[in-house]
């Protein structure tokens, strides 16, 4: 197989007029195949149920964007023994063969950019640079894990040792629950789910529940190109009903998890136990949340801080673990700082997101309240200077929301709130904003704006989170040029879209023979 080298897939430039009529086409397409009903697929074979559950447009929420069989714990117990038995195939399977699915996966998937994106405009509300985004960190995964896996495949360097063949291989766990996310849910799942295979582990994929289609639109994926069935298996049902039981499965050999930090202590403590029959040491790979923030120093451009604070708060209505909830700025420029952010934030529009208005709605009812919420909570702690309020229209929509002076240790400024809501505080000095940034049990993304590079250098040493960036927005990590991941209740620093990433999903076998 000749493999040319990685780069990342180029984002669509939706002013080229071509590119703007083949979404609008796209979007026209998907609106007739939405409603349909899908199946469980477990060893290939499509097994319907009597439960079921509607993913909605959270933007119009009568339009129904599919309907989806829910397991129960007999099904995700013959979904975990499937993935349990093809493991013994698929292991031995040549790792160049493996990845050739996903590089076929990947050329299908960029043919049909535009309906993948349309389908993240529906089931999730992303506008549509953010839902090509995703389609584009979707391909990127595709080539990079592929890539990574002939990496590993490689002679591995061990020192010389006269007398001996020495040979290091990576090889796989066995049966991985892949428990992803809704607010990246082509990326991440799919990033999650073909990492484990491409290192030949086999699969049972439970999906979020608010974003279950488009995880069955790439499992239909991976069934054209090929993927033996059993391999990847496909367990959409209630967190409730299944979650508890695939994570303690006795067969299941490790479990990667993105999602709230209260679900995944809950999956780290549940892993922690073994089970009857057990005979290994569960894994886990878990991405958790953030309560990330932009720093602005007093050296700052003030223009270009405002612009990524505005971006990383509201990007996807604030619905991503990087997102800049918060914004620390030096006492100097704070005001000057605060009041473009609070210009630009009004002039985000809100609405549909099939429309591409910049701000769409939150996912669900349950978000939705939460975030009041939080806004009412802020409106108490600080000065509300922008949104504060719920948005026309028939969804989920909630204006963005600034709200300034709040006090370092108000609760805006330690919980994540997940949704379109920016806290901002006042630092006495660049150190100060350091500390006040640091002040949060995640450690996920930071942006520092500084022209000084001593506060910069300063930055590096003390800023404590997986992705740091200076002078750019805090969002926006790219597969192979930002590895993605954090510390302390933001997960297990995994960094998705790495060279360690695989390693996760493999352990190291040394085979020494004398000659
Ligand atoms: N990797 C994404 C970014 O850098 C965020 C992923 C997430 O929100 O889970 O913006």
């Amino acid at each position: 197989m000749t493999v040319t080298q990685y780069r990342n897939e180029p984002f669509t430039d939706f002013t080229v007029e071509a590119n703007k009529t083949a979404m609008l086409q796209a979007l026209e397409k998907v609106k007739q195949e939405l409603g349909q009903s899908y199946p469980l697929i477990i060893n290939g074979e499509k097994i319907t149920t009597d439960r079921k559950s509607t993913s909605i447009n959270p933007g119009m929420v009568d339009q129904v964007v599919g309907v989806v069989a829910q397991a129960d714990r007999e099904l995700a117990d013959k979904a975990i023994m499937t993935a349990y038995t093809k493991f013994n195939e698929w292991r031995l399977v040549d790792p160049a063969v493996r990845a050739g699915y996903l590089f076929k996966a990947s050329a299908i998937m960029r043919r049909q950019k535009f309906e993948y994106c349309a389908w993240l405009v529906y089931e999730v509300g992303k506008n549509w640079a953010e839902a090509d985004a995703d389609v584009a960190e979707a391909i990127d995964f595709l080539e990079f894990y592929a890539r990574e896996m002939l990496r590993l495949n490689e002679p591995q360097p061990l020192v010389p040792y006269e007398g001996e063949d020495n040979r290091l291989t990576y090889i796989p766990l066995g049966v991985g629950v892949v428990i992803p996310p809704w607010n990246f849910p082509l990326a991440i799942m799919a990033g999650m789910t073909t990492a484990a295979i491409v290192s030949g582990n086999t699969v049972v994929l439970k999906p979020a529940s608010t974003s279950p289609i488009i995880a069955a639109k790439f499992v239909q994926l991976m069934e054209e190109v090929g993927l033996p069935a059993g391999v990847l298996n496909f367990l959409p049902g209630s967190g409730s009903e299944i979650g508890d039981y695939i994570v303690d499965h006795p067969k299941t050999r490790f479990v990667s998890f993105t999602g709230s930090r209260d679900v995944g202590l809950r999956i780290n403590e549940r892993i922690a136990k073994t089970a009857e029959g057990q005979i290994w040491i569960k894994r886990l790979v878990a991405e958790m949340g953030g309560k990330d923030a932009v720093v602005v120093d007093a050296s700052a451009n003030v223009e270009e801080a405002a612009t990524a604070i505005v971006a990383s708060a509201f990007g996807f209505q604030g619905q991503k673990c990087s997102a800049g909830s918060r914004a620390i700025i030096h006492r100097d420029v704070y005001d000057e700082v605060l009041q473009r952010v609070v210009l630009k934030t009004n002039a985000l529009r809100v609405g549909l997101p099939e429309n591409n208005d910049p701000i769409g709605p939150v996912i669900d009812d349950k978000a939705y309240n939460k975030i009041l919420e939080y806004i009412e909570i802020g409106k108490s702690e600080g000065v509300l200077v922008a949104g504060g309020d719920k948005a026309a229209g028939n969804g989920y929509y909630i204006q963005p929301t600034v709200i300034a002076d709040v006090a370092e240790n108000a609760r805006i400024m330690l919980e994540e709130i997940f949704g379109p809501v920016l806290a901002v505080c006042k630092a006495d000095s660049f150190e100060h904003a350091i500390d006040i940034f640091n002040n949060t049990e995640y450690g996920l993304t930071g942006a520092v704006f500084s022209s000084d590079r001593e506060h910069l250098e300063y930055a590096r040493q003390h800023m404590h989170c997986g992705n740091l960036y200076f002078n750019r927005k805090c969002t926006g990590a790219l597969v192979g040029v930002h590895p993605f991941g954090g510390f302390n209740m933001s997960g297990t620093d995994s960094k998705a879209g790495g060279r360690d990433y695989l390693l996760l999903f493999t352990q190291a076998k040394l085979v020494s023979e004398k000659l």
